[in-house]
């Protein structure tokens, strides 16, 4: 059968494989692979910069936003049935957090990611899974839940973002969203969807962008981010593009006791100057929260699934701005300055 596989840490060595067609195995599920999105990650997985292999293995399947068929009745699954396979799994030890079910949190770094940390991806025809490891899709959301990994970071970013905001009494109203590709614009659905009054800013200035904001009845900015804040300061920043200019004015300038969660992973050495004595005193004298998250555990894709459900279907549908087939690869890779979701079609 067909996958697409990489050497992770080697530029250009991405490549359409012949690999072997899972084995029969009685605790695990044989899934059909239906669709695969493709990210930031996945790029620089392919550019050679992210990425470790299986042990003993030179090469790795890419792809871990997924949503895939069962092929044979099974534990508590039907043939047919759409499944999201969970990307992240617990460390072998396993520490405190994975011991928890919270793998998301992993403290001693043992954790593997497929199509990323040491285990096979899901860009490939078929794969075997532990039925624990998979996330039912409900019918009406269909194939839409290619878009259930992506919103799964998202969902745990809010999470968060409510706990930490209930260190006291908070009653937030604006949301910054800084990056409107797929992670962002679904950031900015959770925000909707809370009832808070979200700005999506990016630096595109037309095209889909701004219509897939407004049609959210998000305000979409892009240009001056330093007087955006001044006038409209946010209680709470999801950080979305990693651009390091924009890490460091958000984090600047916001509302007293605002709570920013940094989602965006940024390239190492772009370096900004910084005057952190005026960074200290604008986080510590307004008891601002500046956190990280990354990934996402089980109770944050059945957050994500259910977010998505009662998302409009057309609005999903429009994030996914080309569907490429499996043979086509390459240009999925291929990044345009349109794209919001690409994704990579294996089966109907
Ligand atoms: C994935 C996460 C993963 C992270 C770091 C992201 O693209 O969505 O599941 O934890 O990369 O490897």
């Amino acid at each position: 059968m067909r996958a697409l596989t990489v050497i992770p840490g080697k530029a250009g060595t991405a490549r359409l494989d012949e690999i072997a067609a899972p084995p029969a195995d009685a605790q695990q599920l044989t899934l059909q692979s239906v669709a695969v999105g493709v990210c930031g990650t996945d790029a620089e997985i392919v550019a050679g910069d992210y990425g470790w292999s299986p042990a003993g293995r030179e090469r790795l399947v890419l792809g871990h936003e997924c949503v895939a068929r069962v092929m044979r009745d099974g534990a508590d699954f039907k043939r047919g049935d759409l499944v999201v396979p969970i990307v992240r799994r617990p460390d072998p030890v396993p520490c405190a957090c994975c011991a928890a079910g919270e793998w998301d949190m992993c403290r001693n770094g043992q954790y593997t990611e497929h199509g990323i940390k040491q285990l096979d991806g899901f860009c490939a025809e078929q794969f075997n899974a532990d039925p624990g490891a998979l996330v039912r899709v409900p019918a009406g959301l269909g194939p839409l839940a290619v878009l259930v990994e992506p919103a799964s970071v998202v969902a745990k970013a809010w999470e968060h973002i409510e706990r930490i905001g209930r260190r006291a009494y908070w009653a937030p109203r604006r949301v910054l969203v800084t990056g409107a590709g797929s992670v962002g614009l679904l950031a900015a659905l959770l925000g909707q969807q809370r009832g808070l009054d979200v700005i999506l800013f990016d630096r595109a200035t037309t095209g889909l962008k701004p219509e897939l904001a407004h049609a959210l009845g998000a305000e979409y900015a892009s240009g001056d981010l330093a007087a955006l804040l001044a006038d409209k300061p946010p209680d709470i920043v999801l950080e979305c593009t990693g651009a390091t200019p924009v890490v460091v004015e958000v984090m600047k300038s916001n509302a007293p006791g605002c709570v920013t969660c940094l989602v965006g992973v940024s390239a190492i050495g772009r370096s900004v100057s910084l005057d952190v004595g005026a960074l200290n005193r604008a986080i510590v004298l307004e008891n601002d929260v500046v956190f990280g998250s990354v990934n996402a555990n089980r109770r944050h894709y059945e957050l994500a699934v259910e977010a998505l459900s009662r998302a409009d279907p057309a609005w999903l549908s429009a994030l996914i701005t080309r569907r490429v087939p499996l043979d086509r690869w390459g240009d999925a890779l291929q990044r345009t300055a349109d794209d919001v979701k690409v994704v990579i079609e294996l089966a109907a």
